[in-house]
């Protein structure tokens, strides 16, 4: 089976509840969205992918022998058949899987695993696709899971309040500013809000910037 791979790298988790921890991430080519903000343009549109056989790719994440595989984009469910050939053949052979994924596709059964973690985005208005999120899928979510609301300027953080307020969900909820914007004037919030939610940066940018492979 073949895959557009955008790129395979071994760095620290840099967001969400796994924040910290070391992490292969296998980067899948190609979106059907286009956020204002995305940081990962390189891995929606051009022509800056690879297409290899997806037992290549395996062997490449098998190789840095971590724990925890994080499938990413793009936008992962894009190429279904390829995510879920991967995250069986990592649950077999004892890895964690992280699937990242915009939150308009439904994941398939297989991340009701307890071996796996679904970040699912809820878009904000700021990034010109709130009207693709799907309510349904982050309502899915179970306690090992998480939403993840990227908030740009304070129209982002009413938004995402309300969303919380409005609804009853098992995972994980986090708040984090895009890249470049105030995390404390968000922090300040959601203390003054009391909202149950973890405030959370993105780590790999304030250790190594926005860069490409970290
Ligand atoms: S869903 Fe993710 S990869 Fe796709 S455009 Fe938005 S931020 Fe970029």
């Amino acid at each position: 089976m073949k895959i557009k791979i955008s790129e395979v790298f071994y760095s620290l988790q840099g967001e969400g509840i796994q924040i910290g921890t070391p992490t292969v991430f296998v980067r899948l080519f190609g979106c059907d969205l286009r956020c204002s903000w995305c940081d990962s343009m390189y891995a929606v549109e051009g022509r800056d992918f690879s297409v290899l056989e997806i037992n290549q790719v395996i062997d490449n994440v098998l190789s840095y022998q971590c724990g925890n595989v994080c499938i990413t984009g793009g936008e992962p469910l894009l190429q279904l058949e390829q995510t879920l050939f991967l995250t069986e053949k990592f649950i077999e052979i004892d890895k964690k899987v992280i699937l990242e994924t915009a939150g308009h596709r439904k994941p398939p059964e297989i991340f009701k695993n307890p071996e796996t973690i679904v970040s699912m985005d809820c878009k904000c208005p700021s990034s010109g696709m709130n009207f693709k999120s799907d309510l349904q899928n982050l309502i899915q979510l179970k306690s090992k899971d998480q939403i993840k609301f990227v908030i740009a300027d304070d129209n982002d953080y009413v938004f995402a309040k309300k969303i919380v307020k409005q609804n009853s969900f098992n995972a994980e909820i986090i708040f984090q500013p895009v890249y470049g914007s105030s995390i404390s004037e968000i922090a300040n919030a959601v203390i003054k809000d009391k909202l149950r939610v973890r405030v959370l940066p993105q780590l790999h940018k304030d250790i190594w910037g926005d860069i490409k492979g970290v």
